[in-house]
């Protein structure tokens, strides 16, 4: 036995300590969209006038570039709807930095398909809520069903392969599975089918939209058996506390691996959680991106050793792990404690008895004062995201208490 403490082997407990670099990092380069979905994570609409700028934009890929980050989820906000977008992703492949970007199809035109036919380093994701008009334009609004298609069978006609159908899985969509898959198989296009978290706008309507306990059984049931031909970014890992553990890391990356570059250049622990509590630093006033990735004192705190809560009690903790630090956080319930949507049913009691949900005060939203699900209730709030300590603690019984 030795007593040199030395890096785990296992690749979630070197995840769940941190890496150099993030794997997973969202970059929205705008608050400016097109549409006013209603339940958009990032409260998307308005234009910030702080916007990085052409030139910022291209010293955080710099930045990327020194770091290794092999590729960057782009998002918004509508994305293309920078006048510079194709210049930033052009830029950004140059320095090795491959781009995934996430658009609702308003300016992927024949031409704008071509473009992307002929990239090797470039992946699109097309923004679908619904298989039909109807679900998805209640929610994503008029029109922008026949928008996402047209930008499908564009791509198709380009010869682009692969493209990604995005599904935010909610109340109205999850019995059309089946018909997202078959819309993916049209066009050669892979579906990734994606939480609803209550961030944003969405915690205005996430009562409204988040499936029931019935279909959160039949979402599980349906992964397990089409899991392999579809891809979840990892989102549903509070589901494999219903039997076994679904394909993925199951651990809540934030900050670990996983973070957000907003428009003006915060960097947050997550793309679902943009709210002041999570955020780390800016690019631009804390000395850079991988200044505040390496050395934020949120994300140092997010990567130190954990301490136990009510869901370490749980035999299905190594699967599930508490759910969602952010689902949890914008529902008024405990870091601590169970996910709203556990399985079990443990969220529920919390949330009759949670209050108003905090609220961010990023809010780039066109439709004016964004209602408040709920009233308040006080926080036992803890930084880090919940992990069983006896498990998932590498340093457990190295370190004194
Ligand atoms: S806060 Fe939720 S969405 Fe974000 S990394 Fe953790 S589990 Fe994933
Ligand atoms: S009690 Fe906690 S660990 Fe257990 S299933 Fe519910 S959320 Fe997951």
């Amino acid at each position: 036995m030795t007593s040199t403490l030395v890096r785990p082997a296992r690749l979630v407990d070197q995840f769940e300590l941190g890496l150099d670099a993030p794997i997973c990092l969202t970059w929205e380069l705008t608050y400016a969209c097109n549409l006013s979905c209603v339940h958009c994570l990032s409260s998307s609409g308005r234009r910030d006038p702080r916007e990085l700028s052409t030139e910022q934009c291209k010293a955080v890929i710099d930045e990327l570039q020194k770091m290794q980050v092999f590729y960057v989820n782009i998002g918004g906000g509508e994305p293309t709807v920078r006048s510079d977008f194709w210049e930033l992703v052009d830029y950004a492949t140059a320095h090795q930095v491959g781009v995934k970007f996430s658009t609702n199809g308003v300016r992927l035109d024949k031409s704008a398909a071509a473009r992307l036919a002929d990239s090797d380093y470039v992946d699109v994701q097309i923004s679908l809520d619904g298989a039909t008009a109807e679900v998805n334009d209640a929610v994503r609004g008029p029109g922008s069903f026949a928008m996402a298609i047209r930008a499908l069978e564009n791509l198709a006609e380009a010869g682009f392969r692969d493209a990604k159908i995005s599904v935010v899985v909610t109340r109205h969509n999850v019995s059309q599975l089946d018909d997202f898959k078959a819309l993916a198989d049209k066009y050669g296009a892979t579906l990734r089918i994606t939480r609803l978290r209550p961030s944003g706008r969405g915690a205005d309507v996430w009562d409204e939209l988040h499936p029931t306990a019935a279909q959160q059984r039949e979402l599980y049931d349906w992964l397990v058996g089409n899991g392999d031909r579809v891809l979840t970014g990892d989102s549903f890992f509070h589901l494999s506390a219903y039997g076994n553990a679904l394909p993925g890391l199951n651990l809540c990356g934030a900050g670990r691996v996983v973070c957000l570059i907003d428009p003006v250049g915060d960097v947050y622990a997550c793309p679902f959680a943009i709210h002041e509590q999570f955020l780390a630093g800016n690019v631009l006033s804390d000395g850079g991106f991988a200044h505040v990735w390496q050395h934020s004192d949120l994300f140092t705190e997010l990567r130190s050793p954990q301490t136990g809560g009510a869901c370490t009690k749980c035999n299905h903790f190594d699967s599930c792990r508490g759910g969602c630090m952010a689902a949890k956080f914008f529902t008024g319930l405990p870091m601590d404690g169970p996910d709203p949507e556990c399985v079990l049913g443990n969220g529920e009691s919390a949330l009759n008895a949670a209050g108003e949900i905090p609220k961010s005060s990023v809010d780039h939203s066109r439709t004016g004062e964004r209602k408040v699900a709920r009233k308040s209730v006080p926080l036992t709030l803890m930084m880090r995201p919940p992990a069983k300590i006896c498990d998932e603690n590498p340093l457990t019984g190295m370190t004194k208490e």
